[in-house]
């Protein structure tokens, strides 16, 4: 076996690794020296504590972050404010158009008014 298959196989085995790796450790100091790491590695990760964070640790995050563009607050109530405006306007434009005593601008013909008394056939005709 060469170095990497034995520290393959230490890597693997719980317990028991196969024969061939006990005399390859005999003659290898450095899977000597690399099985000890591994052995004691349980026992440096239980006393491993994490460092303390800065107190600007979480600002640092936070500016890391990409910004998220917000509507703010007054452009959304100014279009509410809008949309009921011109909504309350259309509403107000068709009271008005269609209420009954609203001129409209067209009136028919007073025959009195258009030449003394003349015939409306005469007028529209032009005679
Ligand atoms: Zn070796």
């Amino acid at each position: 076996m060469n170095c990497n298959e034995v520290r393959e196989a230490l890597s693997v085995a719980n317990e028991g690794a196969p024969p061939e790796v006990a005399g390859h450790l005999e003659a290898c100091a450095g899977c000597r020296a690399w099985a000890a790491g591994l052995a004691a590695l349980p026992a440096r990760l239980a006393a491993w504590t994490a460092p303390a964070l800065s107190d600007s640790f979480e600002a640092k995050v936070l500016a890391s972050l990409p910004s998220t563009r917000r509507t703010p607050r007054w452009a959304l109530v100014a279009a509410e404010f809008l949309i009921f405006a011109l909504g309350s306007l259309a509403g107000l434009g068709a009271v008005w158009v269609f209420s009954p005593g609203r001129p409209t601008g067209v009136r028919p013909a007073d025959p009195a008014a258009l030449g003394g008394g003349g015939d409306l056939a005469d007028f529209v005709t032009g005679d």
